[in-house]
């Protein structure tokens, strides 16, 4: 017998302990050879005061086993409890969200019978890096932050995940025509990896469009790779389209940890009542297989899984008169997969896993460090608090404080250009943007020159509240013009 692989795995709330409890009942049937070391998370550990929703002692046992196998959890309400799962997805690093949505029709009633999407979704950056601040009395502000380094880690995962899963095709998903540098650096690196990978179609669209396409046609796509909001969000539509949120499991990977869970939450009104579909967290655990290089007990697991499902035996969430034949609950539900293992589905397509540990995807390799570019500073936008007058009356008394080789060049207000020369019909709420660049058109500006203009912005009584460096990299403008510049 092969050697057993430690696991770490939380039984969680509400549902958990019933799902977890069929999960690993299958688990065993098929033989999966685990060790399994058990941590507390969840309600019972932020009710005693932990506002993490886990204990320190618990990171060390996910340190060791590498491999987390996680029930839903329950959030309680108010009062600063932070989400267990940004947590643990951003203190190990887990990069990759890796849903696959896939319909089961006609056992399991979906508009999109043929649908079999993939998403995989950045985890650790873009607007949940949960970097915001109040600024003025009208404006909140949320940063958007894409690295390269993150942008290349996902998109390599998908090609690589597309091609060790036989995919034909990666699609990546950005708002580039909006934000062209931040969104604009995930489909720039998504273009340069995709052509590493000449066995895999690759294609581009816009994300509102191609959501659209997404919920219309999900039969047109195979993986598609995005940025963490967008990938958050549509994830949730296209396990949604393809039958239910409660038949999908996830993958959060990390080089050094992995975790895997159901995409739905803990239901606590269904809790204690044997109702609750344990499918979610089994299509988890059977990600897991694989990527611990189970890929016999995972072809086992899934098959049964989908034996049962095509058999009719269905927990009341997808039960439905005419595509079910009998509703049972997760304990039956559970027994139904265990008594199935070694048998196949008859018309849903069989799973079958590479039975080597080349499956086991392991986390791609970082690209080769780039030579870094020529950095000039070449301006500063002062973000300013103010509800005095018009633009064209900051822009008169700013215009006073030019000198020391820098000079006002422009002011925006939310983004829309409004000096010189705005519009009268442009809103403008308190906080202005102004920019200034050195008086000499293409000069660089200095340090001290940037701290010597803020203390006359300062002695001349505006409120500041933030600055922005503008930079040239390898004379390249780093930074966005506005709308009308
Ligand atoms: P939820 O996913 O728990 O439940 C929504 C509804 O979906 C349920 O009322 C139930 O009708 C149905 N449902 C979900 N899973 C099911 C299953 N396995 N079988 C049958 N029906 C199922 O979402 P919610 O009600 O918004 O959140 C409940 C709690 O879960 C909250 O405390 C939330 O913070 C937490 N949550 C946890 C996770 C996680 O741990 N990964 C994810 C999402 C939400």
């Amino acid at each position: 017998m092969s050697k057993s692989v430690p696991i770490t795995v939380a039984h969680g709330d509400g549902i958990g302990p019933e799902i977890m409890a069929a999960t690993l009942h299958i688990l065993k049937a098929a033989g999966a050879n685990l060790d399994i070391e058990t941590i507390d998370i969840g309600e019972k550990v932020y009710l005693a005061g932990n506002s993490s929703g886990i204990e320190p002692s618990a990171w060390d046992s996910l340190r060791r086993t590498r491999v987390f196998l996680k029930a839903p959890i329950t959030t309680p309400q108010g009062g600063g409890y932070k989400s267990l799962n940004v947590t643990v997805r951003k203190t190990l690093g887990l990069y990759a969200n890796v849903r696959p949505c896939v319909s089961y029709h006609p056992f399991v009633e979906t508009k999109h019978p043929n649908m079999d999407v993939v998403i995989v979704r950045e985890n650790e950056e873009d607007l949940y890096a949960g970097i915001e601040h109040r600024q003025t009395q009208q404006v909140y502000q949320c940063l958007k932050l894409i690295s390269r380094p993150g942008s290349e880690k996902i998109v390599r995962y998908a090609f690589e995940y597309a091609r060790r899963n036989n995919r034909k095709k990666v699609t990546c998903f950005t708002k580039d025509n909006i934000m062209k540098l931040t969104d604009g650096l995930f489909h720039k690196v998504f273009d340069e990896i995709a052509a590493e990978y000449s066995d895999i179609e690759n294609e581009h669209w816009i994300v509102d469009i191609g959501a659209a396409k997404l919920a219309d046609t999900p039969e047109a796509f195979d993986v598609i790779v995005m940025p963490n909001l967008y990938g958050d969000v549509l994830s949730d539509v296209a396990a949604q389209i393809a039958g239910s949120v409660g038949l999908a499991g996830s993958a959060n990977i990390g080089e050094h940890v992995s975790m895997f869970e159901a995409i739905h939450g803990s239901a606590p009104r269904r809790a204690g009542q044997n109702l609750a579909n344990p499918s979610g967290l089994l299509l988890g655990a059977v990600m897991m297989l694989v990527h611990i290089g189970e890929t016999n007990v995972a072809e086992l697991v899934h098959n049964a899984w989908l034996r049962t499902i095509e058999d009719g035996i269905h927990t009341y969430d997808i039960y439905e008169e005419g595509h079910s034949k009998q509703k049972v609950g997760t304990k039956e539900f559970a027994d139904a997969v265990a008594e199935r293992v070694g048998q196949k589905p008859e018309k849903l397509k069989a799973a079958s896993y590479k039975s080597s540990a080349e499956t086991s995807q392991k986390p791609a390799a970082a690209t080769q460090a780039r030579p870094a570019a020529k950095k000039d500073l070449v301006g500063v936008d002062v973000f300013l608090d103010w509800t005095k007058g018009s633009a064209n009356d900051l822009g008169n008394s700013l215009s006073k404080l030019n000198g020391d080789g820098v000079k006002l060049e422009m002011m925006s207000n939310r983004g829309v250009k409004v000096w010189p020369g705005g519009h009268a019909e442009t809103f403008c709420s308190d906080h202005w943007r102004c920019r200034f660049l050195a008086e000499a058109d293409g000069a660089k500006v200095s340090h001290p020159q940037i701290v010597s203009l803020l203390n006359r912005v300062a002695a001349a009584g505006f409120d500041f509240i933030k600055t922005e460096n503008l930079y040239n990299f390898d004379g390249e403008r780093g930074y966005s013009l506005d709308q009308g510049a």
